[in-house]
């Protein structure tokens, strides 16, 4: 996949937080960092760091049901992006995990470790605090509209087929020369909805106010296409005209990550 050099949006805000939330396989992290490279704007892969804690979690020993000790070893942890990097590197202690967090043992153990209320408390500080450090962001996940950043400047809920979506799942495993058993990947994909959905804090749900896209009959390219029109279409709504005293309408005086802090 070709990602654009950054083109600076002209008369953009100082401040553009625009979230993608979907379920698994539905092409928001690809789509994601081609939509922040377009925009000039960082990209925030949520589900990286949410995959970083189950890894912890495997690596150290730790038994997932003791939720202080996972919460405990996730902080000391440290969790952090190295932005110098594309997409982003995930540090975890300083060491990158790219790797190892896409690896099979996590996937299956993300979306048990992620449905610990104390961690997601934990994960969304973090994530406020990064849109503090990077206020124009693409944010992706499952909760960033709906529970991160509830007063996103644009929002987008990414859905496809679960049959569409492992069979993007599997292609891009064959592109990274994996075995792939698709009918495996879409019943670990659909525990994996199931899961993410039915969880007491942070379900996957469509955010209010947020833009609904099914991808399944859409190519990568449309499906970034679309995004990119809509964000522009709201920063040229939002975008003060000469002379009109340069109010942004629809933001509250405290911005999208100011409650991320503390
Ligand atoms: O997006 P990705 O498939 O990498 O996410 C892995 C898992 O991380 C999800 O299945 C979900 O359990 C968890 N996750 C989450 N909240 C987010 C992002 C990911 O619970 N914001």
């Amino acid at each position: 996949m070709m990602v654009e050099p950054a083109v600076e949006i002209a008369m953009g805000p100082d401040r553009m937080i625009v979230t993608i939330d979907g379920p698994a396989g539905t092409g928001k992290s690809t789509v994601g960092r081609e939509l922040a490279a377009r925009l000039g704007l960082a990209l925030l892969d949520t589900g990286a760091m949410y995959r970083a804690a189950a890894a912890i979690v495997l690596d150290q020993g730790i038994d997932p049901a003791d939720e202080e000790r996972v919460v405990e070893a996730v902080a000391k942890e440290d969790l952090h992006f190295d932005f110098s990097k594309d997409p982003p590197s995930m540090l975890c202690s300083g060491t990158p995990v790219d790797d190892r967090i896409r690896e099979q043992d996590v996937t299956r153990l993300v979306s048990r470790v992620s449905a610990i209320a104390a961690l997601r408390t934990h994960m969304v500080r973090k994530q406020r605090i990064v849109a503090h450090q990077h206020p124009r962001l693409v944010a992706e996940g499952r909760d960033q509209g709906s529970v991160v950043f509830p007063d996103a400047d644009v929002k987008f809920y990414l859905e496809a087929t679960p049959g569409e979506r492992a069979r993007r799942r599997a292609e891009q495993m064959r592109c990274a020369g994996q075995d792939v058993d698709e009918r495996a990947l879409r019943v670990e994909i659909e525990q994996r909805d199931n899961y993410d959905s039915t969880r007491a804090v942070g379900p996957l749900r469509c955010p209010e106010g947020a833009t609904r896209l099914d991808t399944s009959e859409l190519s990568f390219d449309e499906v970034v296409d679309e995004l990119e029109r809509i964000v522009r279409q709201r920063i040229a709504e939002q975008t003060p005209t000469r002379g009109d005293g340069g109010s942004r309408p629809g933001r509250g005086a405290e911005g999208a990550a100011g409650a991320g802090e503390g």
